[in-house]
């Protein structure tokens, strides 16, 4: 306010308070939704925000005629290098510490929005972009729709909201700046609809729109307890991706037939340091209990690009996205990646002990290039048996088909593992090379591209040459008509967001095998077009 703007002094204790007030309440919020270490820490930079010595140096500075932000980050420098001469690991970790705080405070006092600031009841949220991090913080039932500036329909942003069954519309240029806190807003998933202060006809509209939705995925129920199967009964298994122990729930509920994909990566994004194995174990028996019976597949850490966790520092990349993530951040990182393969097995272990009433755990590494960097995983992974003393046998090994040259030669990494699962959501990303996060380029290639679903079918015939089934768990295995088509491409396994199981169940039980094959001849045949593609498949299926 204006007293504020005309006094440095009061500006840099209103930021100072603020920032305190914040991390409190950060720190409530991530006593339940993350756990009590992060929000321990949460409360000691709280506690930094409010030392009295470094407000006393920072006023001097201001005293002195510096701007209340040159002022903060003096003062707060003066105490990181007084940190630095006493050097030590814990040293290094307070630094790190003061620098978070010193930077929202900075952020408060040029008017940048820090962190979340949670709102008082439940919104829409407008935000340039929205990080995993991001939303470890918000809860979910606070969020009635989210809009962002950025990002595709396979953004992280959108996978999370479609786990949650959160309407979202992502890549509105200018959202930020068009809206206006506090108005009245209307959204719709389907179409990308945003409305601002909408009329009563369109509220009447698009309230009409979720009811119909509402009843079909009632009706939908009934599949509940049904195996997927085509309409001749071939199994496909319909299993849940699985990113956060919310999503356990839903899971269970629609029947999710095991986890194709657990995105192990989101389920430590909320930490500053790196967790150790039997907490990361703990979490793993959770998630299996979940399954009875079924298949758990524990993707490794997929870290980087779009999924930067702040427990692992790297250098800054100029193409992160092309730069070292998943495996072959884990082979510069071994240690993370023995961690990880040694908390499985002894979740593994926890689980058979337990019986019938736990999942059949399986491994699966992310962004494999190469089979040479295959090899060094499954070495890895045959130390950390040896290690642990487990009985590595009953442990099925996947790889992730995301790249093209992992696409291209699909058939030696099949015959070292026994499972391939293809990420169309990075796949596609990478054979049309067009960053996945960029609205700008969006429109460039999608998963119906004959391009892509060509290369998925020489990749489900190379992998059955060599005795590995394949699966798809981008988020194309949750598009009904698609699903369609991937089975008919030699597909058996289908992992997608758990809410988009009954509508992909139901698809496949209206098609046989050679209906399916039928179309996927359609979908890959040299004259076929996207856009084609998609009109036939939603005139075969249920609006
Ligand atoms: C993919 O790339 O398709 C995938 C399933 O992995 P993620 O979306 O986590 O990168
Ligand atoms: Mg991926």
């Amino acid at each position: 306010d204006a007293a504020v703007a005309d006094d440095p002094l009061a500006a840099l204790d209103a930021a100072l308070e603020q920032a305190e007030r914040d991390l409190l309440e950060l720190g409530a919020v991530m006593a339940e939704r993350v756990g009590p270490e992060e929000a321990e820490i949460m409360a000691s930079h709280a506690v930094i925000a409010r030392d009295p010595e470094l407000r006393a140096l920072a006023a001097e500075g201001v005293a002195a005629g510096r701007s209340p932000s040159e002022a903060v980050t003096a003062a707060f420098d003066t105490f990181i290098a007084l940190l630095a001469d006493v050097g030590g690991e814990v040293f290094g970790e307070r630094t790190a510490d003061l620098t978070d705080v010193r930077d929202r405070v900075v952020d408060l006092l040029e008017g940048r929005s820090t962190a979340v600031v949670l709102p008082d009841g439940p919104v829409v949220l407008v935000a340039p972009e929205l990080l995993p991090s991001h939303t470890a913080a918000f809860p979910p039932e606070l969020l009635l729709g989210v809009v962002t500036e950025t990002g595709s329909p396979t953004s992280h942003a959108s996978i999370l909201a479609r786990a949650m069954g959160i309407p979202a519309v992502v890549g509105c240029g200018g959202a930020t700046t068009t809206v206006a806190g506090g108005e009245p807003m209307a959204i719709d998933g389907g179409t990308g609809e945003v409305l601002v202060a909408p009329s009563e006809a369109d509220l009447e509209r698009l309230r009409g729109a979720a009811a119909r939705l509402a009843e079909r995925e009632v009706s939908l129920r009934a599949l509940r307890d049904r195996a997927g199967a085509t309409a001749d009964g071939v199994r496909i298994e319909l299993s849940a991706n699985i990113g956060s122990p919310d999503d356990l729930a839903v899971a269970i509920e629609v029947g999710a037939e095991g986890a194709g994909l657990v995105r192990t990566e989101l389920l430590f994004e909320g930490r500053r340091t790196a967790p150790a194995v039997d907490e990361q174990a703990e979490l793993y028996r959770r998630i299996l209990a979940a399954f009875p019976g079924h298949r758990v597949v524990f993707r490794t850490m997929d870290i980087g690009a779009d999924k930067p966790l702040p427990f692992v520092r790297r250098g800054r990349e100029e193409n992160p996205s092309l730069g070292l993530r998943g495996l072959r951040l884990h082979l510069a990182e071994r240690e993370l990646l023995r961690t990880q393969l040694a908390a499985v097995l002894r979740a593994a272990d926890g689980a058979s002990g337990g019986g019938a009433g736990s999942g059949r755990p399986a491994v699966m590494f992310p962004m494999v290039a190469a089979p040479s960097e295959l090899d060094e995983a499954l070495g890895e992974l045959g130390g950390v048996v040896a290690a642990e003393g487990a009985d590595g046998a009953g442990l099925e090994v996947g790889v992730m088909v995301e790249v093209p040259s992992a696409a291209l030669d699909a058939a030696r990494l099949a015959s070292r593992v026994s499972f391939l699962s293809v990420g169309t959501n990075d796949l596609v990303q990478y054979v049309f090379a067009a960053d996945r996060l960029n609205h700008a380029v969006s429109a460039t290639g999608e998963a119906a591209d004959p391009v892509v679903l060509r290369l998925i079918a020489s990749v489900a015939a190379q992998g059955e040459a060599n005795g590995a089934w394949t699966g798809v768990c981008g988020e194309a295995a949750g598009d009904p008509g698609l699903a369609l088509v991937l089975v008919g491409l030699g597909v058996r396994e289908l992992s997608m967001s758990a809410r988009s199981i009954p509508a992909v169940k139901d698809a496949l039980r209206r098609f046989t095998l050679d209906e399916c094959r039928d179309l996927a001849a359609l979908a890959t045949a040299p004259d076929a077009g996207t856009a084609e593609l998609r009109r036939h498949l939603d005139g075969l299926l249920p609006a």
